[in-house]
């Protein structure tokens, strides 16, 4: 899950990490109000769940209220990363005397939480790992101990000379980490962590991704998710129960259990097909699901074709296929379809597909084939 930077912000700030003060405003007005309170110049920063803001003029100085309000009212009128912009921070601006990067991940292949720091922040760090990897210090961190002044110490030496400023990093990558664990994070992230002229070190950025497992245990953050910011289909999507995730092909597909959905992009991709969405329907039964599936689906307009792939063992494939008669009679498909099943009561399923107008096969290859072909608009072999 992924919270805003005012939020992840509130809990660097409850850790002792130095974060700039800063108010959220929904409308222009408000954010003139909360400049105007602040005095000076201050920042107005679109809180949406995407990364480089500020190249997407998400990001804007404003010296005077009035400023701040417009900067707010063209903040909010932005899309970013097809995510719409509800909500803006308003943060007194600080005096920038260097940028840099510090950063904490799940790493799968150590299985262990990683550090990574860079003197070369701010801008894309993922632009400073593909050519300048030299610019990056990794540290995977013992989750029996934690990480230990020594560690935060070496790390903080990768970005400063002077010892004050070595203290206080690492005293915020201590920090960091606190609230990384105690948060069930699987991401924390300060970029830009700034150097004043005045010689302070503060966050002026912060972000958080939460484990979604995690969050059952932890209910103050999982009230943290802000629905207005994600994306539609993900939200109906985890209502229904579905695991789904968008990506960037043509076929839309419906399948049951992770490992046949992974296998059936595989082979959609093996056919010269580009996947829509990864979206599992799990083990149950339940036809609900499947009109939820096509709800999802259809709503995308990039899909071209939609393929059901399903394996009939606690699935019932007569229950996806009165799933697919009852989704398709309230909303009829604008998209051919190709359904593929094959197990648990298959000649039934076969049967209602059939008085319902629909062909089903049985072989997995033959029915991705199909699928690509149809999605790219040419005749089906
Ligand atoms: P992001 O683009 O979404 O990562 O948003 P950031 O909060 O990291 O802001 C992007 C850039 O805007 C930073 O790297 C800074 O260069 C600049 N910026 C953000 N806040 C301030 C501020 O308080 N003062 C100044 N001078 N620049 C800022
Ligand atoms: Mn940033």
């Amino acid at each position: 899950m992924n919270i805003h930077e005012y939020q992840a912000k509130e809990i660097f700030r409850a850790e002792g990490i130095p974060v700039p003060p800063g108010e959220v405003a929904t409308t222009p007005e408000e954010a003139e109000a909360i400049a105007r309170k602040f005095g000076g110049t201050v920042v107005v920063k679109a809180q949406v769940h995407a990364g480089g803001r500020g190249k997407a003029g998400g990001v804007k100085l404003a010296k005077t209220p009035e400023e701040a309000r417009e900067a707010a009212r063209h903040i909010l009128a932005l899309t970013i990363k097809d995510l719409p912009v509800r909500k803006v921070l308003v943060t007194p601006a600080a005096e920038i005397a260097t940028e840099s990067y510090v950063g904490v991940i799940v790493d799968r292949s150590s299985k262990r939480a990683v550090f990574m720091v860079s003197p070369a922040g701010g801008i894309d760090i993922e632009d400073v790992a593909a050519k300048t990897p030299e610019k990056i210090l990794r540290h995977p961190v013992d989750p029996r101990y934690g990480l230990q002044l020594y560690e935060a110490m070496q790390l903080a030496f990768f970005l400063y000379t002077d010892l004050k400023q070595v203290r206080a990093a690492a005293r915020i990558m201590q920090q960091l980490y606190a609230a990384f664990v105690a948060s069930g994070g699987s991401l924390a992230e300060i970029n830009p962590l700034v150097t004043t002229p005045e010689g302070e070190v503060i966050a002026l950025d912060a972000k958080m991704v939460v484990d979604d497992n995690e969050l059952d245990r932890r209910p103050a953050i999982a009230a943290l998710r802000d629905e207005s910011s994600e994306a539609p289909s993900e939200v109906e999507a985890r209502k229904a129960n579905l695991t789904f995730i968008k990506l960037d092909g043509n076929v839309g597909c419906v399948v049951n259990g992770a490992g046949l959905a992974m296998a059936t992009m595989d082979l959609v991709k093996y056919y010269g097909g580009e996947p829509a969405n990864f979206l599992d329907i799990g083990g149950s039964s339940n036809p609900e699901k499947v009109v939820s599936a096509l709800r999802i689906i259809t709503a995308d307009p990039s899909v071209k074709a939609i393929l059901f792939n399903i394996f009939g063992g606690i699935t019932r494939t007569d229950d996806v296929a009165n799933g697919i008669v009852t989704a398709t009679k309230v909303n009829p498909l604008k998209v051919p379809i190709v359904i593929r099943l094959t197990g648990t009561n298959e000649e039934i399923a076969v049967k209602i597909l059939q008085e319902n107008g629909y062909t089903a096969v049985t072989d997995m290859d033959e029915a991705v084939k199909k699928a690509v072909a149809l999605a790219t608009g040419e005749k089906a072999a």
